[in-house]
C-alpha cells in the first residue's frame, strides 16, 4: 500500500482522482478528490467486551439453613421473630422458602444464625463482536458460580 501521496503520514488504502492525477491516499485524505477505490478490506469493527458482573443471589434452601441454624442454637421461631422485628407467621414462611426475605432481613438473619445466605455469582459476558455486516453477535458467555 504504502505511504498517502497527500500528506505522507497515513497509509493509503485510497485512490483518488484529484484534478486528472491519480494519487494514492490515506483515509483523511481521501475527501480532496474523487474516490475511485476504497480498500477492499475495510478494518473490521470488532468490539471486544469483557465485563465482569458479580451479583449475589440468595441461596436456593435459605429455608433450610435458617431452620436448622435456629434449631441448632435452640431458638424458638417466635424468639427469632421477635429478634428480626418480624412476625412469627412472615418467618414461618421464609423458613418453607414460599417467601424470599428482603436483603436487609436475610443480612440480620445471617449475623443472627451466623449463617450464610448469599452466594456470589459471576457473569462474564465475553467477546461480543461486529461481524461484516456490522451486526452484533454474541460470543460465548461464561457463567461462573462462585461459592
Ligand atoms: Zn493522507
Amino acid at each position: 500500500m504504502g505511504e498517502c501521496e497527500i500528506c505522507g503520514a497515513g497509509e493509503a488504502g485510497f485512490f483518488i482522482l484529484v484534478e486528472g492525477a491519480k494519487l494514492h491516499v490515506c483515509y483523511k485524505c481521501a475527501k480532496h478528490g474523487k474516490v475511485l477505490s476504497a480498500p477492499a478490506t475495510m478494518p473490521q469493527r470488532s468490539l471486544s467486551v469483557s465485563r465482569e458482573q458479580t451479583e449475589r443471589d440468595i441461596v436456593a434452601d435459605f429455608g433450610r439453613k435458617i431452620r436448622e441454624a435456629r434449631n441448632k442454637m435452640k431458638i424458638e421461631r417466635n424468639v427469632l421473630a421477635e429478634l428480626m422485628n418480624e412476625k412469627e407467621s412472615f418467618l414461618e414462611r421464609i423458613e418453607a422458602e414460599r417467601t424470599i426475605p428482603n436483603e436487609t432481613l436475610a443480612r440480620k438473619l445471617e449475623k443472627a444464625l451466623g449463617i450464610k445466605l448469599f452466594e456470589e455469582i459471576k457473569h462474564e459476558h465475553v467477546d461480543i463482536r461486529k461481524d461484516k455486516k456490522g451486526e452484533l453477535t454474541l460470543g460465548d458467555v461464561v457463567i461462573v458460580k462462585k461459592k
